[in-house]
């Protein structure tokens, strides 16, 4: 079962790095201007809400051990709407196949197909859907883009990235 766990950030400082920070018009994969990496954040007691409120799972989740330590991975996760989102620190873009990284992240898309979740690598600006037999290289996935799936039963046979007003026209 899964517990919540008191860890610390340490010496890792990735999500500084690879998430997106709308307060600061900072964009994914760039390190924030206030980061020190490996140390922290310069501006820790007035940083803007969304890195206060940011915790990735391996920080609150002890199914992930220490090998998973983003610092140490080079991979930083997270859930979403729609499962959970993996982002490969850019200048490490094969971190997630390397082991047991590859392997986990395959148990989840198996896991994630019987209850209607997704698992998504992100490597820079490109997303790529992750399958128990399959990766669908999805390519440049935008803000206002939505990962449509193809499914026969609960399994994932296509996939395809469409705009969200398309599927609001109701063309998708
Ligand atoms: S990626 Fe996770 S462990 Fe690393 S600094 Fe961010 S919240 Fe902390
Ligand atoms: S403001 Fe601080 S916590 Fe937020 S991204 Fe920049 S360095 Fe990280």
């Amino acid at each position: 079962m899964t517990s919540f766990v008191k860890r610390t950030c340490g010496d890792c400082t990735l999500c500084c790095k690879v998430m997106a920070i709308e307060a600061l018009a900072k964009p994914a994969n760039a390190w924030c201007r206030h980061c020190k990496p490996g140390r922290g954040c310069a501006i820790y007691a007035e940083r803007p809400a969304e890195c206060e409120s940011f915790a990735c799972l391996w920080l609150v989740n002890d199914l992930l051990d220490e090998r998973w330590k983003p610092s140490r991975s080079k991979l930083v996760l997270t859930t979403s709407e729609d499962g959970i989102e993996v982002r490969c620190d850019p200048g490490f873009p094969d971190a997630w196949r390397k082991q047991p990284f590859a392997d986990d992240i395959r148990a989840w898309a198996a896991e994630g197909e019987t209850c209607d979740m997704t698992v998504v690598v992100i490597v820079g600006q490109r997303v790529v859907l992750v399958t128990p037999d399959r990766e669908f290289d999805l390519g440049v996935v935008g803000p206002d883009d939505r990962i449509v799936r193809e499914l026969e039963g609960t399994k994932v046979v296509g996939a395809a990235v469409v705009k969200e007003s398309e599927i609001s026209r109701g063309e998708w």
